[in-house]
């Protein structure tokens, strides 16, 4: 009776843990992880302040960061998050816009039998990959910016976003710390772009074309994620300045995360730091800055899980009402 219950619980956390740690699509696959402890060793030898301390194991896992109760939050609502990706409580969106191919079909069937490719025979080269994965990584970027600059100036967005910002100190877990809503929101969004940007260049190429791949997952976010997991963390990793132009830094991702007044809405980019350029919100450090995160004290945090599951609804269904509230307003305003 017991062993009923059991096995499938059992099967269900095996099969959660494999797609974390196990799936090169995820960016906590082991190899990123691995990457992340690698670049953290070398941090340690090539870049420790002369005036640090720390041994190599408070480095890494600093007890003051690693024991505070932000990052007991990060769990639990990333739990949350793998309940509503893996038990479908928003089932209804995730089935629409998680199945990309049924998706770009389904543009095809709207868009008429004019907008069907006219279909060339000739098989798709290798310059016709790589075009497509950067036109594809292109518009599924973008999708994630263009969401993410709305989460920060929409005032019943922030309500949402907020929960991923009330984090006091950054580590690998604070990717995941989202609220079901916004997390939706962002790779809704993400996806939807992708699948028209798929259509899009079909429709001129002729003929479908596979992305590049690296890991079995799409090669540029393969990259992506080799440093992606220092942007939640205490580590400080620029890539200096002319690169900072192009992609999004751990540091560019950490500044956007900093309470301090000049980095305000700064840096919403996730792989390509250009879209911050074209929207004047970019900001490149020169320097290793301290930074202190979390929420201006004119903005409220969220106490616990269920505060910030539940409070979000409140706070965005009272701004909703009336699109004079729409504009969220900056922490600065009245002081
Ligand atoms: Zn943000
Ligand atoms: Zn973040």
């Amino acid at each position: 009776m017991i062993i009923d219950f059991i096995q499938p619980l059992t099967s269900s956390v095996t099969s959660t843990l494999h797609s974390i740690f196990m799936l090169s699509s995820s960016r906590h696959y082991w190899l990123y992880m691995a990457c992340y402890l690698a670049i953290a060793t070398a941090l340690y030898f090539y870049a420790k302040p002369k005036s640090s301390q720390h041994s190599f194991i408070q480095h890494l896992f600093p007890r003051q960061i690693y024991t505070h109760p932000s990052v007991i939050l990060d769990l639990k609502i990333w739990f949350v998050i793998i309940l509503v990706v893996k038990f479908g409580i928003f089932g209804i969106l995730y089935t629409i816009v998680g199945k990309f191919s049924a998706l770009t079909d389904s543009i095809f069937d709207l868009l008429g039998p004019a907008w069907q490719a006219e279909r060339s025979n000739e098989a798709p080269g290798f310059m016709d990959r790589v075009w497509f994965t950067l036109i594809l990584t292109c518009c599924i970027d973008f999708g994630f910016f263009i969401m993410h600059y709305c989460q920060h100036k929409i005032s019943w967005l922030w309500a949402f976003h907020r929960v991923h910002h009330s984090a006091e100190v950054l580590t690998p877990a604070t990717a995941n710390r989202h609220h079901p809503v916004d997390y939706t929101l962002e790779a809704g969004t993400a996806i939807l772009l992708g699948a028209i940007g798929t259509v899009v260049f079909t429709r001129y190429h002729g003929t479908e074309v596979d992305r590049l791949t690296l890991l079995n997952t799409s090669a540029i976010h393969c990259v992506y994620y080799m440093t992606a997991n220092l942007r939640h963390s205490h580590l400080w990793l620029s890539f200096g300045q002319w690169p900072s132009r192009i992609f999004v830094s751990p540091a560019m991702h950490q500044i956007h995360h900093s309470i301090d007044q000049k980095h305000y809405n700064k840096n919403f980019g996730f792989v390509f730091s250009f879209w911050d350029w074209l929207f004047r919100c970019r900001y490149i450090p020169t320097t290793r800055e301290d930074l202190t995160f979390g929420l201006h004290n004119n903005e409220f945090g969220y106490k616990g899980l269920i505060d910030s599951m539940v409070r979000p609804f409140r706070e965005s269904f009272g701004k909703l009402a009336s699109i004079k509230l729409w504009a969220r307003k900056s922490p600065w305003t009245n002081t």
